[in-house]
């Protein structure tokens, strides 16, 4: 095979020193010029940028690595900057992968010649066992896409084991999540190319009898469970979750009734359902009203019939109803995270009783979101896609919540405030949300939560007087502040700060 060297479109001086720091535009230019502009115009269509346009959160390629590293079977490895990589494996490790990170280094020398492709090319080769192996995932980051490294002309299969290689900029998926959906629409087309082509491998469970809703979307383990419960009545199981967990999966969850977008920001995964001719549900079955709607929009797209309807909702929807009863919320909620099961999350905490008041989500707006932002803003919440941590500090400003849910930063803020805070990802994602388990599960850790505001208070009178943000601590000379170093810092703004408000 002939390749040809990637365009000289950065200083190869300092072509492995590019990274976050380096700025957008110029990430963004130097990949254009070396022939990556088809990617980067479909990523700037599927994922529309806004204040979220440079990560405010970890890596957006952790989103891919993630979803790689959980599949059985699948090796996935790294092209980038060693400090990315670095970053990326712990962050992996930590959150418990268990598998090996497979990396091809660079200099800038292999970067500028070409030999960073024959490098990843011969690592693809030597790790292609059908043994061990379905696919093998390769994953450029920004310096490599930059650089317009063409993983596009990695062989796409060797002895069988497919090869995946994609582009996860920093500077063109603006999320994780956003990033979980661009190896997930990757591998449904691959997958999806197969099947057209002929027979495919068996699902490795028996296949279920009755049609299946395919569940788009990472979820807790006990939320299919619950889904696949109130579709039995419909006539309906549930089928495989998508990012799934085994390349054989991917052709069942293909081969459904239609896809529950149960996180709505898998735009290019949508697509390649839509072209395999599924129907998409936006919105999950939470709380009573959203499980009602639920039911009705899978009934209507895989034509249930309206007394099998009706005596599903007459179970259920009670069961629900008690569920929520006897676990209610009391208190004023801002809710904020980048996983994009805000909208929904956020619809069960008022069917439970909480006086939500904002709900910011790092995702953009989606089709499939509209119904749930409607609600909530029928509701009073105030709505944000794309909302920036700015944005979501100034609603807890605003709102001077009872307890704040949010990311990292959020949470930081709000317990300096003496404000009680959850993390979003951690404590919150991290439970069951749909049917009956998800009426109840909220209730007991914000209610918990809750209850620590006095602790805070006496915290906060416990530390009162040893300064805070820049003099904190016991100091014999107190330290000088230094705002014009900060304003200096913050010379280039964000685009915005006040992300796009939902008007659905
Ligand atoms: S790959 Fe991730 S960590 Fe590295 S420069 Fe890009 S966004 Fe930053």
């Amino acid at each position: 095979m002939t390749l040809a060297a990637p365009p000289e479109t950065i200083d190869p001086a300092t072509r492995d020193g590019l990274g976050c720091h380096s700025g957008r535009q110029t990430m963004r230019e130097a990949a254009e010029k070396a022939g990556m502009s088809e990617t980067l115009s479909r990523y700037a269509k599927d994922y529309p940028a806004g204040p979220h346009d440079q990560p405010q959160s970890m890596c957006p390629a952790f989103g891919s690595l993630r979803v790689g590293l959980r599949m059985r079977r699948t090796a996935t490895i790294l092209s980038g900057s060693a400090c990315c990589v670095y970053g990326l494996t712990f962050t992996s490790h930590f959150y418990g992968a268990r598998r090996t990170v497979g990396y091809v280094p660079f200099n800038s020398e292999t970067l500028v010649t070409g030999k960073l492709f024959e490098d990843i090319r011969e690592a693809v080769f030597n790790l292609a066992d059908p043994d061990k192996y379905d696919a093998i995932v390769v994953i450029n980051l920004c310096v490599p896409t930059a650089s317009g490294v063409p993983l596009r002309l990695l062989p796409k299969e060797i002895e069988g084991v497919r090869v995946i290689g994609i582009d996860v900029p920093g500077f063109g998926v603006p999320t994780h999540a956003e990033a979980k959906d661009v190896l997930a629409a990757a591998m449904l087309n691959f997958a999806r190319t197969e099947a057209e082509k002929g027979p495919v491998q068996a699902p490795r469970a028996p296949r279920e009898d009755a049609p299946t809703v395919t569940l788009l979307g990472e979820m807790f383990p006990a939320d299919p469970v619950q889904i696949a419960g109130l579709l039995k009545p419909l006539g309906l199981a549930a089928g495989p979750v998508v990012p799934t967990r085994e390349w054989r999966e991917l052709y069942g969850a293909l081969d459904c009734a239609a896809v529950a977008a149960v996180h709505p920001f898998y735009t290019a995964s949508i697509r390649e359902f839509q072209a395999a001719g599924r129907p998409i549900i936006g919105s999950a079955p939470v709380g009573v009203e959203g499980t009602a709607a639920w039911l009705d929009a899978v009934a209507a797209v895989c034509n249930v019939e309206a007394y099998k309807l009706d005596a599903a909702k007459a179970r259920i929807l009670p069961a629900i109803q008690a569920a929520l009863a006897a676990n209610p919320i009391h208190g004023r909620i801002t809710l904020s995270g980048y996983e994009g099961s805000e909208l929904i999350v956020g619809r069960l905490l008022v069917e439970s009783g909480a006086d939500l008041r904002y709900v910011g989500t790092a995702c953009p707006r989606t089709p499939y979101s509209t119904a749930d932002c409607e609600w909530l803003q029928a509701h009073g919440v105030e709505v944000v896609y794309r909302a920036s941590l700015e944005r979501d500090l100034a609603a807890m400003e605003e709102y001077a919540p009872d307890i704040a849910i949010g990311t990292t930063p959020v949470v930081q803020a709000a317990k300096t405030r003496s404000i009680p805070a959850l993390y979003f990802t951690n404590l919150i994602s991290a439970r069951p949300l749909m049917g009956v388990a998800g009426a109840g599960s909220l209730s007991k850790i914000i209610n918990a939560a809750l209850g620590n505001a006095s602790r805070f208070a006496s915290m906060k009178s416990f530390f009162d007087g040893v300064g805070e943000g820049f003099a904190a601590g016991v100091w014999r000379e107190l330290p000088r502040d230094r705002p014009e170093f900060r304003v200096k810092r913050k010379a280039a703004p964000l685009a915005g700060q006040g992300g796009e408000i939902g008007a659905c």
